[in-house]
């Protein structure tokens, strides 16, 4: 098996790029601990280690410094994988490039900051070192975007994107809502820019990044950064996170790596005829959307007529009992179907306001 490696570019889709490493190096013992037994495992592409961390509140552990960054170079070295740790301003790109990291990386608290990115866009102006950029810690994929653009207008060219979750939004149980729409949407609009998934940032608890790696995986990402310490209960930060490197091995092992596409021409036509199915289900859908909302337009003006108001509450909670009801019955999920009754409600609202009220604004 060859592995992903940082220095083809573009990245390869044959096998997922892994970096693993501590959160933080703790010790030069640690960070050599690590090393070792992550080139063991055989799977590891990049290893990683914070020397500066970010950290919320201040009397916890904020990273060893720059004294660390010789342990991370030399264990690396000795076992032959190239490094990264994370810059949040000039001075730590300085201190990386004369220590010689060969990966940088971008956290999501600098991310949210275009002074602090294009302060080290700057610094690496020159400088064609790889930069993995992390996702701003609020939904705000402009942002993310921006970075990206910072960084390229500086001539990086191997930039790589890192999805770690949101924070400030509900979680679903996680540390950090996962929300993948964001990263789809980035692939969407910078399809050249690779994208790796952090999914112990994501978690926040290691009995769930494997679910969350494979997800990660399934929606085309590059690879995968997850944390690993050789004892993840004594370490000195974001404990409950992080994974021995044999429980990484399995990890990776239980995972499906996925092609994007077939060179298969039996699967390319079998794909190409169930695609037409869905495209003809997708014109039956939209012609009874638009022919309901020629029905809500009419019932609108007939409102109008009539003096009456466009919210009736009783009919609209009768039919979100009734659809889910019989949406439900069809195998349908609460999941698909609230959002999806809300919305066309919204917009059968909006439209009737229209009617009404020569109201161009939508409500919601
Ligand atoms: C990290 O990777 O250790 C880290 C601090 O990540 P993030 O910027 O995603 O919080
Ligand atoms: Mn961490």
């Amino acid at each position: 098996m060859t592995l992903a490696s940082i220095d083809s570019w573009p990245l390869q889709r044959t096998q997922p790029l892994v970096v693993a490493g501590p959160c933080s190096a703790e010790t030069e013992a640690q960070v050599y601990e690590t090393a070792s037994a992550l080139a063991n495992t055989g799977r590891v592409s990049l290893l990683r280690a914070g020397i500066w961390k970010p950290r919320t509140r201040p009397g916890s552990f904020q990273g060893i410094g720059e004294e660390a960054l010789p342990w991370l170079v030399a264990a690396g070295k000795a076992n032959h994988l190239p490094t990264t740790t994370e810059v949040a301003n000039a001075q730590h790109v300085d201190a990386c490039l004369k220590a010689g990291v060969d990966v940088l990386w971008i956290g999501a608290r600098t991310t949210v900051n275009p002074f602090s990115v294009q302060e080290i866009a700057d610094a690496l102006k020159g400088v064609d070192v790889p930069v993995m950029v992390k996702n701003p810690i609020n939904p705000d994929l402009e942002l993310w975007i921006g970075a990206i653009e910072r960084l390229s207008l500086n001539g990086i060219s191997r930039i790589i994107a890192m999805h770690r979750g949101f924070s400030g939004v509900s979680n679903a149980g996680y540390r950090n809502a996962p929300l993948w729409e964001i990263p789809i949407a980035l692939k969407a609009a910078l399809p050249n820019i690779p994208i790796l998934c952090d999914p112990s940032h994501i978690t926040g608890d290691r009995s769930k990044i494997g679910s969350i790696a494979q997800k990660a995986l399934d929606l085309g990402m590059d690879g995968l950064m997850i944390e690993t310490h050789p004892r993840p209960d004594e370490a000195w930060s974001d404990a409950a996170q992080q994974v021995t490197p044999k429980n990484l091995e399995s990890i990776l092992s239980q995972l499906t790596f996925r092609k994007p596409t077939s060179s298969d021409q039996g699967v390319v036509n079998e794909l190409a005829k169930l695609r037409c199915q869905i495209d003809a289900v997708d014109q039956q859908l939209l012609q009874l959307l638009a022919e309901r909302m020629n029905i809500v337009g009419k019932i609108g003006n007939y409102k109008k007529e009539q003096g009456l108001t466009i919210l009736q509450i009783e009919r609209w909670k009768e039919i979100m009992e009734t659809r889910t009801a019989a949406g439900n019955d069809l195998n349908l999920s609460n999941d698909l179907l609230l959002p999806y009754l809300e919305l066309i409600h919204q917009a059968s609202i909006a439209k009737q306001s229209n009617i009404m009220n020569n109201d161009q604004e939508l409500l919601w």
